[in-house]
C-alpha cells in the first residue's frame, strides 16, 4: 500500500472514532484523552497494528495517537526529486533534529522513528481539528 492510500484509510478510521465520540458529547479535551495510547489499544484495536503487540511506535511514557501520522511529514508516492542516483519520497518540513533521512537502496524516506513531536498532548492541542485530514492537508505533495 502506498502512503496516499494509507492516508485515505487512516482518515476514515479517524473520522469514525471522532464521530462516535462527538455523538457521546465528548469535549475537545476528552477526545484528545481518548486517543491516549493506553486507552486506544483497548478500545480501538483496529486503529493501529501495534496495539495488538502492546507496542508503542515511539519510546515515550505518554503517547497520544491523535496525530498519527505527522502534520510535518511531506510525501509523494511518485517521488519528490532525484538526489544523485536515488529518489526522495518524503521529508520533514520542519527538519526536526530527531528526524533522519532513511536510505533504502535507491529510495530515500523520512525516518521519524526517533521523533516524538506529533505524539505529545500539548502539540495535539495546539494543532487540533476534529477533521484529521484538515491537519494533514499539506502533507501530500
Ligand atoms: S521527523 Fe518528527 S516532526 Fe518531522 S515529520 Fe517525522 S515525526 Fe514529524
Amino acid at each position: 500500500m502506498g502512503y496516499t492510500q494509507w492516508v485515505q484509510n487512516h482518515a476514515e478510521k479517524h473520522k469514525k472514532i471522532v464521530e462516535k465520540l462527538l455523538a457521546q458529547n465528548y469535549t475537545k479535551e476528552q477526545i484528545i484523552d481518548y486517543f491516549d495510547f493506553e486507552n486506544m489499544k483497548v478500545k480501538e484495536e483496529d486503529f493501529c497494528p501495534l496495539y495488538a503487540k502492546d507496542k508503542k511506535c515511539h519510546d515515550m511514557e505518554k503517547l497520544n495517537c491523535y496525530l498519527c501520522s505527522c502534520p510535518n511529514f511531506r510525501f509523494n508516492d511518485e517521488g519528490i526529486k532525484k538526489i544523485d542516483e536515488r529518489t526522495q519520497f518524503s521529508y520533514c518540513n520542519i527538519d526536526s533534529k530527531d528526524g533522519r533521512e532513511g536510505v533504502y537502496g535507491d529510495k530515500i524516506h523520512q525516518d521519524c522513528s526517533r521523533c516524538s513531536v506529533p505524539h505529545h498532548v500539548e502539540y495535539v492541542k495546539k494543532h487540533f481539528d476534529l477533521k484529521w485530514s484538515n491537519i494533514m492537508h499539506d502533507c501530500a505533495l
